[in-house]
């Protein structure tokens, strides 16, 4: 008989999209994106957040409350991060995608990017914000320390994980060891996972220009490409708004991050778009 050559189709509900949220921002950043990209992803997108929310529980959105700290310290942040990994392993789903709140998610995009990588490889692919790896100093035993140096994904403007990849991962990265090898490199969420795949296992981030944060300047991004992108972003850079640049009926102050701008171009017959 011939060889099986067909292999399983990778399908949306495949991907686990975690989007990192706190409190004081269910009302605004999260609400924008519970009225775009999120209402196409609703039953395989996990909220992780600080705070109860009774609305959005009754809605049926899937939110995780977790037990950190509701600041912008690197152990709440790592807190959080470590949630939507463990989140992500106990679920069944083939990939692990993070975001941030002020993101902009293009899922068929990120279904074609991941489809095309090899089934069953080990993948860690995002954008890294430096164009060189960081430096690091690990912490070693008797107060040592020892000078590491590797590429991360940026976490404000996504990444993804391989499930193969992520069971590699349990040994720094399952419950309380996230924050533990957080803490041994003294670094945020993102820098750790890029230092747990590319040094403690040795594999190598695949950069990937579809992935965007507001740490890079959005207006480079050509208005006839906005379809491609993976991720897109918006917010303050050095004190001035940084969005993309995209005409739509609405206006910049009806729509400052223009992500409704952009739901409308990828899903015209959305009820409210015009
Ligand atoms: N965030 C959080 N707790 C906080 C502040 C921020 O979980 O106390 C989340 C926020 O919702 C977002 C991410 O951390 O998903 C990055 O925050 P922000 O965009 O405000 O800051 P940035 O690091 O991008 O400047
Ligand atoms: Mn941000």
């Amino acid at each position: 008989g011939g060889a099986r050559v067909t292999r399983e189709t990778l399908k949306q509900e495949d991907v686990f999209i975690a989007v990192k949220t706190t409190g004081r921002f269910h009302g605004t950043r999260l609400a924008l994106l519970l009225e775009t990209w999120i209402s196409r992803t609703k039953a395989h997108t996990f909220i992780f957040t600080d705070t109860e929310d009774q609305d959005l529980s009754s809605k049926g959105y899937n939110l995780v409350v977790t037990g950190c700290e509701s600041d912008h310290s690197q152990q709440a942040l790592s807190c959080k991060m470590s949630a939507e990994y463990d989140g992500f392993m106990a679920s069944d789903k083939r990939w692990f995608c993070h975001v941030d709140d002020d993101n902009y998610v293009n899922p068929e995009a990120l279904l074609s990017l991941l489809s095309a990588f090899p089934p069953e490889s080990d993948i860690y692919v995002g954008k890294p914000s430096l164009d060189k790896p960081i430096t690091a100093h690990e912490l070693l035993e008797g107060n040592k320390t020892r000078e590491v140096r590797f590429w991360f994904a940026t976490g404000g403007a996504g990444f993804c994980l391989s499930r193969p990849l992520a069971e590699k991962m349990a040994p720094w990265a399952s419950g309380s060891r996230f924050e533990q090898t957080s803490a041994t490199i003294r670094l945020p969420d993102d820098c750790t996972v890029g230092f747990i795949v590319e040094k403690r296992l040795g594999i190598s981030m695949v950069h990937c220009p579809l992935f965007h944060s507001h740490l890079e300047n959005l207006l480079l991004i050509r208005q006839r490409s906005i379809a491609h992108q993976v991720t897109l972003s918006y917010g303050m850079f050095e004190n001035k708004m940084n969005s993309i640049e995209v005409k739509g009926i609405f206006s910049k102050e009806d729509d400052p991050s223009r992500f409704k701008t952009v739901h409308c171009l990828l899903y015209p017959f959305t009820s409210w778009c015009p």
